[in-house]
C-alpha cells in the first residue's frame, strides 16, 4: 500500500467514529486514476494534494463522507470526472459535496469588476451555507494550497493570501475553529504582507529570547502551586499567532508599541471541571497579584458568541513582567481549537443544510455558529442589490467583532463601531424602535457612542410608542438596524 494512503488511514484512526476504510481506499484509487500524469506546481504528483486535504479533514474529526469528498474534491475540476460518475461510484451525498467544492473553487473573489466579485461571493456563500461540509473541505483545500503557495507566481500568491485573510480566516473564526483560523492566517500573512511579516518575525524573536525562558520558569512556579491539589491539571505555554499579533499592534490604543502586548505568550491551564477552573483562579490570584485595570475576563460564565469559553487573567509573574493566564476545561479547549468540528454530530446536521428544526436540536454553542451561516444564506435570498449584500457581508459578518453584554448578562456579538442603537436592534426590533437613551456600564451616554468589548449596555425606553429617528441612519453600522429603521420610516 502507498505510504500516502497509509498515513491518511493512520490519521483516520484517531477520529472518534470508526471510518469506512474500504470506501476511503476506493476513493483514493479513483482520485489517483483521475489525476494520472498530473503534477502540482511543486513538482509533486497531483494525488499528494487531495490526500493532504483528506488528512487535514481526518485530523479535524470529520466523517467518512467528508474525508472521501476531500480525496475526490478536484476530480471534477481537474480530473475529468462528472457528478454522474461520482453518484454511480460513490453516492449522491459525495457527488453533491464535490460538486459544491468545485463550484466554490471556480469562484475567484478578486473579480475584475466589483459586480462580478459580489456575484461570486454570493454564490460561494450560498453553496457553503447549503452544506457545512463544503466549508470544511474548502478550508482544508485552502490550507494545503497555502502550505504549497511558494511554488506559485507572486501575483497569484498575493491574491490567494489576501482572499484567505478576508474570507476564509473569518469563516473559520466564526465556526469557532481557532486553530485552523490561526494557521490559515499565519500562512497567508507571509505572502499577503511579506515585509511586515519579516519585520514582525524578527521583533518577536528578540522578545522571545528573553520572555521564553521567563515563561518556562513561570510555568514551573504555577505547577508547584497547583499540583498538590490538582495533579491532573495540564499547563502549557502558547504563543500568540503572528497575524493576530499583527492585528493587535494596529489597534489605536497600542499603536505598534510592542511593550503593550501582554499575551504574546500565555500560560494555559487545562482542568477537568468548571469548579476546578475557578479554584485554580483563586490559587493563582492568591499567589500572583492580578494586574489592576487589565482585569479578568470570565468567558466561562459569559461565553463569546462564537462559543469560546475560558477565564483570562493578567498577573505579575514575580519575574518582573505581566503574564496572561487562560484557564479552561479540556472540553472548552477542544471546542476553542476545533470549534464546530470538535463535535460534529453529523446525523443531526445532515446534508439538508441548516434548517430551523436542526438548529433547535443543537446546543447553544453550536447553534450560534450555524445561525450565522443561515443568516448569510437568508440575506442572500432577501437582497437583490449586489452592493447592499456586499456591504452587509463585509460589515456585519466578516468584519472584526466586539462582544457586549445586556444588563442580565446575555452576550451580543456586534461589528466594530456598533452603537447602542445597533445593540438595541440586535436584541429586538421593538427595543430599537422605542430607544430614547442608553447607559454603558451604568453611565448615561449618547446613542451614537461607539461600544467597546465587554461593555454592559442598557437601553432606556420611551414611555409611549415612538418611531425611530431618521438621524440614527447616520451612525448605525449593522444591517439589521439599518433595515429596521428604514422600514419603519417609510
Ligand atoms: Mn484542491
Amino acid at each position: 500500500m502507498d505510504t500516502l494512503l497509509q498515513n491518511l488511514l493512520k490519521a483516520t484512526h484517531s477520529t472518534p467514529r470508526p471510518v469506512d476504510e474500504e470506501l476511503i481506499i476506493k476513493s483514493y484509487e479513483f482520485a489517483k486514476l483521475a489525476h494520472t500524469g498530473q503534477k502540482r506546481k511543486s513538482g509533486d504528483e497531483f494525488i499528494t494534494h487531495p490526500v493532504a486535504v483528506a488528512t487535514h479533514l481526518a485530523s479535524w474529526n470529520m466523517d467518512t463522507t467528508t474525508i472521501v469528498a476531500g480525496l475526490l474534491h478536484d476530480t471534477i475540476e481537474d480530473g475529468g470526472a462528472t457528478p454522474a460518475d461520482l453518484v454511480k461510484e460513490f453516492s449522491e451525498d459525495v457527488a453533491s459535496l464535490v460538486d459544491g467544492v468545485t463550484k466554490v473553487s471556480g469562484l475567484h473573489l478578486k473579480g475584475q469588476l466589483e459586480s462580478e466579485f459580489v456575484e461570486n461571493l454570493r454564490k460561494m456563500i450560498l453553496v457553503m451555507a447549503s452544506d457545512l461540509r463544503v466549508i470544511m473541505v474548502k478550508l482544508a483545500d485552502r490550507y494545503h494550497n497555502l502550505q504549497t503557495l511558494e511554488f506559485l507566481p507572486v501575483e497569484k500568491q498575493h491574491r490567494i493570501a489576501i482572499e484567505t485573510l478576508e474570507i476564509y480566516g473569518p469563516i473559520a473564526e466564526r465556526l469557532g475553529m481557532g486553530l485552523v483560523k490561526g494557521e490559515l492566517e499565519d500562512l497567508a500573512f507571509k505572502f499577503a504582507y511579506p515585509e511586515d511579516y519579516q519585520k514582525l518575525v524578527s521583533q518577536t524573536k528578540k522578545f522571545l529570547t528573553i520572555a521564553g525562558k521567563n515563561s518556562e520558569d513561570f510555568k514551573k512556579d504555577i505547577l508547584t502551586l497547583i499540583m498538590p491539589q490538582f495533579p491532573d491539571a495540564q499547563i502549557n505555554i502558547r504563543q500568540k499567532h503572528l497575524y493576530s499579533l499583527y492585528r493587535k499592534l494596529q489597534r489605536p490604543e497600542i499603536n505598534g508599541d510592542f511593550s503593550k502586548i501582554h499575551d504574546l505568550l500565555a500560560a494555559r491551564i487545562i482542568m477537568n471541571s468548571v469548579e476546578g477552573c475557578y479554584q485554580v483562579l483563586g490559587l493563582v490570584h492568591h499567589q500572583f497579584r492580578p494586574v489592576p485595570h487589565l482585569g479578568i475576563s470570565d468567558f466561562i460564565a459569559s461565553p463569546k458568541p462564537n462559543g469560546y469559553q475560558s477565564i483570562h487573567t493578567k498577573v505579575f509573574s514575580g519575574l518582573g513582567h505581566i503574564v496572561e493566564i487562560q484557564i479552561r476545561t479540556r472540553q472548552m479547549h477542544e471546542q476553542s481549537e476545533m470549534g464546530i468540528a470538535a463535535h460534529w454530530h453529523y446525523s443531526q446536521i445532515k446534508s439538508s443544510g441548516v434548517s430551523n428544526e436542526t438548529l433547535d436540536k443543537l446546543s447553544f454553542v453550536q447553534k450560534n455558529k450555524l445561525q450565522w451561516v443561515q443568516q448569510l444564506a437568508s440575506w442572500q435570498k432577501e437582497m437583490t442589490d449586489n452592493s447592499e449584500y456586499l456591504q452587509a457581508l463585509k460589515f456585519d459578518a466578516l468584519s472584526h467583532r466586539i462582544f457586549v453584554l445586556s444588563p442580565t448578562g446575555d452576550v451580543y456579538d456586534l461589528p466594530d463601531g456598533a452603537t447602542p442603537i445597533d445593540y438595541a436592534y440586535a436584541v429586538h426590533t421593538e427595543l430599537g424602535h422605542q430607544s430614547v437613551g442608553a447607559k454603558i456600564n451604568g453611565e448615561l451616554v449618547s446613542l451614537d457612542q461607539k461600544l467597546k468589548n465587554g461593555d454592559i449596555v442598557e437601553i432606556i425606553l420611551s414611555k409611549k410608542k415612538t418611531k425611530p429617528n431618521a438621524k440614527w441612519l447616520d451612525f448605525v453600522v449593522t444591517h439589521t438596524a439599518k433595515k429596521s429603521i428604514s422600514k419603519s420610516l417609510i
